[in-house]
Parts: C-alpha cells; sequence; structure tokens
C-alpha cells in the first residue's frame, strides 16, 4: 500500500478557525494513520495510514468517469441498462492518492482523504491564519488519526511552525513508543492527552488496544513538566458513568495531579459528526443509533468532574 514519500506526510484535512484543539483560534492538520479503533471515532478517514476516497452515493450519477480516470482500477461500476451504472462499492486496494477520479467527477460526489504534502506546503496554508493566531493567541495543532504515527513529518512541521512563530499543538492518543511520543511534544508548546478509558479491560472493548502505554506515557510526559491538558472523551453508555469517569480523574490525578505542566482536563461530549464519513467510506458506523447526552446529563457529569478537584472544562462540540 503506497504512504507518504521520504519527506512528505499524508495529511487527510487542513481545519481553520478551531476553537477547540488548543488555545486561541487554530488550523488543525489531520495526520493519517492511528493506532486505536475507537467505537465511537468521528474521524474514521484518518484510520489508515494510506490513501483512501469517500464517494457521497447520493450525488453520484453513475456515469463511470471516475471509474474511467483511475489508473489503479479502484471504482467498479454495476452494470446497467447502458452498460454502465453506480458504483458497487469495491473500492478497497491500493489508491495512490493521485485525485484524478475527483478531478473527474462531475457531481462533486468524491472526497479524497490522504494527500501527501511537504512540509512548506502544510506551512503555506497554516500561515494564511496568522493573524488570526496572533489577535487570539492561537496557532496550529496536529491532530489525526495519530500524528505521532507519522513522527518524522510531525516533528518537522512542529519545529517549522515554531520558527515562524506559531503556538503548537500536539494532540494524541498516547499510544506510541516513548521516544516518539517525548520528541513530538518536546517542540509542541501543549500536548493534547487523550485517555478514553482507565479500566484496562474496558479501553481495550472500545479501542481496541491496552491503556497500559497510554498510562505509562502519561506519567512521563507529566514528570518532564510539559504544558498537558488531559481529555476525555464522553460517549454515553460507553465510558461516561459515575465510577468510569472518578476512575479516570483519578488515574489522571495521580499521574499528573502534581505536575508543573498539567493544566488540567477538557470532558468532550460525544457527538456523531462522523457518522455521514462512515457511509462515504463504504463502512458501518459502530454507534448507529446512540444519542448525545442531553444538557442535564451533560450538567451532572461536569459537576461530578469538577468535584475531582482538578480543572476541568467541559467542551462544547463544534461541527
Ligand atoms: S485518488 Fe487516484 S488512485 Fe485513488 S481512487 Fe482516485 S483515481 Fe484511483
Ligand atoms: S465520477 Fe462521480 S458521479 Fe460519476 S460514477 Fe464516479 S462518483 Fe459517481
Amino acid at each position: 500500500m503506497p504512504t507518504a514519500a521520504a519527506g512528505t506526510g499524508l495529511v487527510f484535512n487542513i481545519q481553520k478557525y478551531s476553537l477547540h484543539d488548543g488555545p486561541g483560534i487554530r488550523t488543525i492538520v489531520f495526520l493519517k494513520g492511528c493506532p486505536l479503533r475507537c467505537l465511537w471515532c468521528a474521524n474514521p478517514e484518518g484510520l489508515l495510514p494510506v490513501p483512501q476516497t469517500g464517494r457521497d452515493n447520493r450525488a453520484c450519477l453513475g456515469c463511470g468517469a471516475c471509474a474511467a480516470a483511475c489508473p489503479a482500477g479502484l471504482h467498479r461500476m454495476r452494470p446497467g441498462p447502458d452498460g454502465i451504472g453506480p458504483h458497487r462499492g469495491d473500492r478497497a486496494g491500493a489508491c495512490l492518492g493521485c485525485g484524478a477520479c475527483v478531478a473527474a467527477c462531475p457531481a462533486g460526489a468524491l472526497t479524497l482523504w490522504g494527500r501527501p504534502m511537504t512540509v512548506a506546503e502544510v506551512l503555506d496554508v497554516v500561515s494564511q491564519d496568522e493573524a488570526f493566531y496572533r489577535t487570539s493567541g492561537g496557532g496550529v495543532t496536529l491532530g489525526g488519526g495519530e500524528a505521532g504515527l507519522q513522527p518524522a513529518f510531525a516533528g518537522a512541521l512542529l519545529a517549522a511552525c515554531r520558527d515562524q512563530g506559531f503556538h503548537t499543538a500536539l494532540e494524541t492518543c498516547g499510544c506510541l513508543p516513548w521516544p516518539t511520543l517525548a520528541a513530538l511534544a518536546g517542540r509542541a508548546d501543549l500536548t493534547l492527552y487523550d485517555l478514553k478509558h482507565a479500566n484496562d479491560a474496558a479501553h481495550t472493548r472500545l479501542t481496541g488496544r491496552s491503556n497500559a502505554t497510554i498510562l505509562d506515557n502519561l506519567g512521563r510526559l507529566a514528570r518532564t513538566g510539559a504544558a498537558l491538558l488531559v481529555r476525555l472523551p464522553l460517549v454515553p453508555g460507553y465510558n461516561d458513568d459515575p465510577a468510569a469517569l472518578t476512575a479516570a480523574l483519578d488515574r489522571i490525578r495521580g499521574l499528573c495531579g502534581q505536575a508543573p505542566g498539567f493544566q488540567g482536563v477538557e470532558l468532550l461530549p460525544y457527538h456523531a459528526f462522523g457518522a455521514g464519513k462512515y457511509d462515504r467510506l463504504g463502512l458501518a458506523y459502530p454507534l448507529a443509533g446512540l444519542r448525545s447526552h442531553t444538557p442535564a446529563a451533560l450538567a451532572a457529569l461536569e459537576t461530578l468532574a469538577r468535584a475531582s478537584d482538578l480543572p476541568v472544562t467541559l467542551v462544547r462540540p463544534q461541527a
């Protein structure tokens, strides 16, 4: 499977005007590939470390232009009355990330997720909002996927952003070799560190991976004195019961509570904004039908978290 060439990173989105991934107004650079498989993942297009295309089946005209354009033969059409018809849906394979199908589609039905970009190319885009960073105290955040799966590119991009005087943040799931995480966090002004569940068995069930490395790395990172915010996704019925939330906060207090760089905990309520992307990828959304918290339920969780005496912020979802 093709990945990004040396000197480039595989970027699946650059999102401007973000208000929730570090201080001020920020640009988020999303890098492809993630070691976890969280049931509630809002960025399924970022999981695999390879280019992928998504298709909006409601917009597709069944014209076959994408199949004709694709050098890898990844768009296959179902035979119709005129010999051509809607996609058969079989797009698994070695996408080259060339974008030919997206350019050929007359309906705008296709999206390419995973474009090889150089640090200079990304810097060109993020620099467009320099004035916003300056006036708001914002900057650039690396997210994903897991940026740490592209460590050379992520490190170079963080360094380049710093050279420009931009505030830098690293958003991480923490499921990385410690030297990789330490090197990247060392180049960021702030690390946003996710913890999905304090219980190892539950964490494994919900994300596909043990939390042992994640907790170990969190403690190590805190001891370096790095600026650190720990983020807890709250998923109704999965990790938001009082015992689970209290256990997570207790672990965070034990690992980070006395650390000089620890800034607090952010609660990230579940949302289903990413559900449509599963459909575009031809995947089933694992949490189909799950409802977000009611305002009353969120208020109760916030009250419970604040009782931990840790600095707690409830982050409202930004579509
Ligand atoms: S991006 Fe290129 S290789 Fe990938 S599906 Fe589209 S045309 Fe084919
Ligand atoms: S080019 Fe676009 S509209 Fe035509 S078959 Fe492909 S996805 Fe559908």
